[in-house]
């Protein structure tokens, strides 16, 4: 049994509350929540809407489409929340003109006294919330969803899975794409041969140091074919050159 730290906590500002059972009743994230390892709060802007309506949106200034959350009520959110997660907790707003999270960013987070996340809905929240109480801008990719939830639980996911314990296995999150900057091993389970198709003859023969080899190959190989900008700044060790060499996987010119 590992040592348990402190629980990681978490807090979300939204007005759709009940999406978060996604990650809080689910698989490897729900596990993290039962076995204490992070807490989420959820904070709703709504809950501070003084008129009879709960209006948390108005027109924008200047005129054109949409609506804009208020930002009185997104502080009003934010206070509770720094009283439950803590008032060291980083502030995070997701919104598609964020910084792209990435792994690097996950393991960063992980290590944080505790963040808040707030997240958007309609043309987006006002600015003057942002520029006062808001620590760091994160996008989940260079398109536009509906509302910040679905990327406020992309960016727990990924922090969830670095906290110590989370993983069963504790190597796999070493070994996941990203982790050394290359992408992850193809893998294969029973049977040994599906619809003609046969598992790799090394993945079968018990030679460990072999297999090692072999995966460290393939990711290598991935990488350079699929993602080569995850090599930009950085030459193949020779090790590496010469892994993809003893398995064929090094084309000539490269
Ligand atoms: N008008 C805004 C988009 C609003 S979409 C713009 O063009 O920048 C509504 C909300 O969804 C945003 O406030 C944000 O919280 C969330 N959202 C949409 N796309 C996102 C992305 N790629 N990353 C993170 N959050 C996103």
């Amino acid at each position: 049994m590992d040592h348990q730290s402190d629980p990681l906590r978490l807090g979300v500002i939204t007005l759709f509350p009940e999406m978060f059972t996604a990650l809080t009743q689910w698989g490897v994230t729900g596990r993290a929540f039962q076995d204490g390892r992070c807490e989420l709060g959820l904070f709703n802007p709504r809950h501070h809407a003084t008129d009879r309506h709960g209006t948390v949106d108005d027109r924008p200034y200047g005129g054109g489409p949409g609506m804009v959350m208020k930002p009185g009520l997104l502080q009003a959110a934010l206070t509770e929340a720094k009283a439950t997660v803590g008032e060291a907790a980083l502030v995070i707003a997701m919104t598609p003109q964020g910084k792209v999270f990435s792994d690097a960013k996950a393991r960063e987070l992980a290590k944080a006294p505790g963040l808040i996340l707030v997240a958007g809905r309609y043309e987006g929240i006002d600015e003057r919330f942002i520029d006062a109480s808001v620590d760091e801008e994160l996008s989940v990719g260079d398109y536009v969803v509906s509302g910040g939830e679905l990327p406020a639980m992309v960016v727990l996911d990924a922090v969830i899975r670095q906290l110590p314990g989370v993983l069963g296995h504790a190597s796999s999150a070493v070994e996941d794409s990203f982790a050394d900057g290359l992408l992850d091993c193809p893998h294969y389970t029973r049977p040994e041969v599906y619809e003609g198709r046969s598992v790799p003859a090394v993945l079968l023969s018990g030679d460990h140091g072999a297999i090692a080899r072999w995966r460290r190959a393939q990711s290598l190989r991935r990488t350079i074919d699929r993602r080569p900008d995850l090599f930009e700044g950085r030459s193949l060790a020779p090790e590496d050159r010469q892994l993809l060499r003893e398995w064929h996987l090094l084309h000539s010119g490269e």
